[in-house]
This record gives structure tokens, C-alpha cells and sequence, in this order.
């Protein structure tokens, strides 16, 4: 089973949008870990999409004030659908699990196992279940991997999970250095258009359209994680 994820971190509507529609041709479905309230994530398609919460923790760790619970629940009382989490930056801790639970979250995705082919779902201590993911956008440049291959074997039985950006997406990045390029212009698209990766070195756009592609070609079948955190659950009870 195929699962794709975004964490949107503070992606422009005309970016949000932009990833929405390239799942919505292929209909394909996507969970979307949301950072902020968004037009677009409101009113989009709940049969392809579903909203979780990707709550940003380290302004707290940097000492600028602010608690656990209040980020969780004004994100919460924004999408009161949600629940799945992850962190921005998975950051994570006994307490926040529990507050996660708290909020009404029944699954996180905060547990990332790079190219990792067997993942497997767990429950925690506090009755959360734990859904690993095995890929991410920026990770894979990162290592410096080139983006024609994916290196996750998409033909084995087993769950594979891949987590993607928007904003890297919408610029179909290479590396870093593209991001960079606009990090302080977040909400320019014609300053973020400039930058759009458009040499012959793949990127995430095309890495995320040549899954797309094969999933289509295939009939793969697609899931979302509150449909993997129901499986999971029923093969429990
Ligand atoms: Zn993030």
C-alpha cells in the first residue's frame, strides 16, 4: 500500500493549491498535515484529501514562549476533523504525546525511517498509534540522491509512505539552495516562480509525478492514514 503525505509548513495558498491539483488529476489521494488556517485546505476535495495537524513545537523549545497545549488547540479548532498528527521538525516527546491524545488525536507520523522497507504501524503506551513513514522530499536531496528513483521498491506488498513540501513541489527542488532562494519570500509567487527549478537535474515535482504516474499506470491502490490507522485497528480487534 501507497500512502503520500505534505506537511504544508506555511506554504502560500497558490502553492497549497498547485500540489492539491496535481493529486486531483491523478486522483490520487493525500493526508495533509496542516500549519495554518487555509482557504484552500478548507473547501478541498475530503474524498482525496485528509487534514491533519502539523503543529510547530520549537518556538517553545527556543525559549519564545508559548505551550504544548495552546499550539495544539488552535490548530485543532482550526481543522477539528483531524486526527493524525505530526511535528514540524517531528519533534516529540512523552508529554506532547499524551497531549496529542488529549486534543483528540488518534495517530502520529512522527517516526521516520528512511528507505526502510517493512514499516509497520504501532500503538503506544497512551493508545496512539504510531504510523512510521519511509521517505521524505528533503531528506532525498539531502543525501544528495538523485530524483529518478525514489530508492523505495514500490512493487512489494509492504506499507511505503512518502512525505512531501509543497513549497519543494511548487520548485521542484533539487537541494537546498533552491529553498533558500525564497525562504523569506514565502508568500511571493512571482518572486518564488523565478527560482522554479526548470534545468535537467530532476526534482521533487517530477519524482512526485513519476509516483503519481505510477500509481495510475498500475492501480495501486492509495490510501489515507486515517484509513491505515482504521486497518490497523480493526486487524487489532
Ligand atoms: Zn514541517
Amino acid at each position: 500500500m501507497i500512502c503520500f503525505t505534505i506537511d504544508v509548513d506555511w506554504a502560500s495558498e497558490e502553492v497549497i493549491e498547485d500540489t492539491l491539483l496535481l493529486f486531483e488529476n491523478y486522483n490520487v489521494c493525500c493526508t495533509v498535515f496542516a500549519t495554518h488556517k487555509s482557504k484552500v485546505l478548507d473547501t478541498c476535495n475530503r474524498n482525496l484529501f485528509e487534514i491533519g495537524l502539523h503543529p510547530n513545537f520549537n518556538p517553545l523549545l527556543q525559549g519564545k514562549g508559548g505551550n504544548v497545549n495552546d499550539v495544539l488547540n488552535k490548530l485543532k479548532e482550526m481543522y477539528p476533523e483531524a486526527i493524525g498528527a505530526r511535528s514540524h521538525s517531528l519533534t516529540q516527546s512523552g508529554y506532547i504525546l499524551s497531549q496529542y491524545k488529549e486534543v483528540g488525536i488518534e495517530y502520529e507520523v512522527n517516526h521516520f525511517l528512511p528507505y526502510h522497507q517493512n514499516i509497520k504501524p504501532f500503538m503506544l503506551w497512551n493508545g496512539l498509534l504510531r504510523i512510521p513513514f519511509n521517505w521524505e522530499d528533503d531528506y532525498h536531496f539531502a543525501l544528495g540522491y538523485e530524483f529518478n528513483d525514489s530508492k523505495i521498491n514500490l512493487n512489494d506488498e509492504c506499507l511505503n509512505i512518502f512525505n512531501f513540501h509543497p513549497i519543494h513541489i511548487y520548485l521542484n527542488s533539487e537541494n537546498n539552495d533552491r529553498y533558500v532562494n525564497v525562504k523569506d519570500n514565502l508568500n511571493d509567487i512571482d518572486y518564488i516562480s523565478k527560482y522554479v527549478n526548470k534545468n535537467n537535474v530532476l526534482g521533487t515535482r517530477d519524482i512526485l509525478i513519476q509516483l503519481l504516474e505510477h500509481v495510475r499506470s498500475n492501480q495501486k491502490e492509495t490510501n489515507k492514514l486515517h484509513q491505515v490507522h482504521e486497518f490497523f485497528s480493526d486487524s487489532k480487534s
